[in-house]
């Protein structure tokens, strides 16, 4: 299809992953009305973003990508949004320092709201009911009501998002960003924790940075406020084609629910619905390659998505495992770099990484969460490639649902606060711990 496809035509190739609705006139009148609204970020700012991702790929920034596995409603709230952000900002002045390069800020948040799902049932205690898909379709309760696709909450995903987004675009350019202020944070998160004591040398250094630029009389705007961008699984086909419009400088279609889409590993097919989609929009686009992808997938996929060979419009996100990483992502880099494919590489070392605890509960261990970044930047050294950022699952609470990490969690320490519906983050302390490893890992050079 050489011009964007209708919905039609895009269900034409049916798109895996979605919801069955029950009642298609409820459908159409929310696509509808969400055609109907106003944008919540404008095609200037993703061509903005790109331009960052561009730089990523030649290695001169560095991506951070972070939030929650799955948004949910309940929790868009001042509180809720402010602690992620915050710790985001912590983890981003971190990087930087230690890489020296700006670091591409990209919230997995605003827009997060819908989940594929490995099966279409989940049975409990001989009940069997359709899977949770995500705050976006049904209601995460284990109940026959609240399983039923509602297409209304298409248009709570929009409102929610609008709501996240204007309070994160207030934190960022109000003044709550000040490099100062995030610098106090990490310092407050060196002092509590005794076993944050190895990351205190760098916290030095970054105060030494800080008060040589305030005796210089330095104070540019840059210490006041910071860019920071929109990204989720672009997933759900009734809201990801409402959302999408002509921008009238280029008559060009871009997704404005969000600045950063990506295609998740289940939905990457090359004939697929979602592919297709996305190789119409003009936003900067992810797509995520697990441990069977191949070189010929990935070079497929970049031929499909990104014709122009255009920096900073691709990036594969990759996400093997620990165990796989080193193994299953050299020939994969190397076979694309070989054919001068332009492409920012990132890694996700969550979903590769996740098992099931022996009391039951979804889980994914620190260790392997960083030995899995350490294998990404290993490949990338030796093969003389850019290791361009993580995405992380992450969260800005102290929640009780990824192993290991300074505090030590343990397996019975899942079950103090588990509080994520789909996949577990880290918490707080856990992502600031990453922040400083991966750190390390940067400076390593
Ligand atoms: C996710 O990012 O939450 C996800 C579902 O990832 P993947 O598509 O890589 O499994
Ligand atoms: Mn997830």
């Amino acid at each position: 299809m050489s011009t964007f496809p209708s919905l039609q035509q895009l269900h034409d190739l049916k798109p895996l992953q979605q919801p069955t609705y029950p009642d298609s006139g409820a459908v159409q009148a929310t696509v509808d009305r969400l055609r109907g609204l106003p944008p919540l970020v404008f095609a200037g700012e993703c061509d903005a973003l790109k331009a960052k991702l561009a730089a990523v790929s030649r290695g001169e920034a560095f991506l951070l990508q972070g939030g929650d596995c799955a948004e949910t409603f309940a929790e868009v709230t001042a509180d809720n949004v402010r602690n992620k952000l915050r710790v985001l900002l912590q983890m981003a002045v971190v990087l930087t320092y230690a890489g020296s390069m700006p670091v591409v800020k990209l919230g997995r948040l605003a827009g997060q709201y819908a989940k594929p799902r490995s099966s279409d049932l989940e049975t409990r205690d001989g009940v069997t009911l359709p899977a949770y898909r995500g705050d976006a379709v049904n209601a995460f309760e284990f109940t026959p009501e609240a399983r039923i696709p509602d297409p209304g909450r298409m248009l709570d995903v929009y409102n929610n998002s609008a709501a996240t987004l204007n309070l994160v675009r207030a934190f960022v350019t109000g003044g709550y960003a000040d490099l100062r202020q995030v610098h106090a944070w990490n310092n407050d998160f060196i002092r509590e924790s005794p076993f944050a004591q190895r990351y205190e040398q760098m916290a030095t250094e970054i105060d030494r940075a800080l008060e040589f630029m305030k005796a210089i009389g330095a104070n540019p705007d840059e210490f006041r406020g910071v860019d920071f961008y929109s990204s989720h699984e672009a997933l759900l086909m009734e809201y990801e084609h409402a959302m999408t419009r002509i921008d009238s400088r280029t008559d060009k279609p871009y997704n404005v629910s969000g600045h950063f889409v990506w295609i998740g590993e289940r939905t990457r097919q090359l004939d697929g619905a979602h592919v297709e989609y996305f190789s119409h929009i003009q936003n900067p686009i992810g797509v995520k390659l697990g441990p069977t992808a191949t070189a010929d997938d990935a070079l497929g996929l970049a031929a499909k998505l990104n014709p122009d060979n255009e920096p900073g419009r691709l990036t594969f996100i990759t996400r093997f495992g620990a165990e796989k990483i080193r193994e299953g992502l050299a020939p994969l880099v190397e076979k694309v770099s070989a054919e001068g494919v332009s492409v920012a590489w990132i890694s996700d070392p969550m979903h590769g990484n996740t098992f099931t605890s022996s009391n039951g509960y979804k889980t994914r261990r620190f260790d392997d969460v960083i030995d899995e970044v350490q294998g990404f930047f290993d490949v990338h050294r030796s093969l003389g490639t850019v290791p361009g950022g993580v995405l992380v699952e992450m969260t800005g609470d102290d929640v009780t649902e990824c192993i290991g990490g300074g505090e030590e969690l343990d397996e019975a320490s899942l079950a103090h606060r588990y509080e994520s519906v789909v996949d577990p983050r880290l918490n707080r302390v856990q992502s600031l711990e990453l922040a400083y490893l991966v750190a390390e890992m940067l400076r390593r050079g």
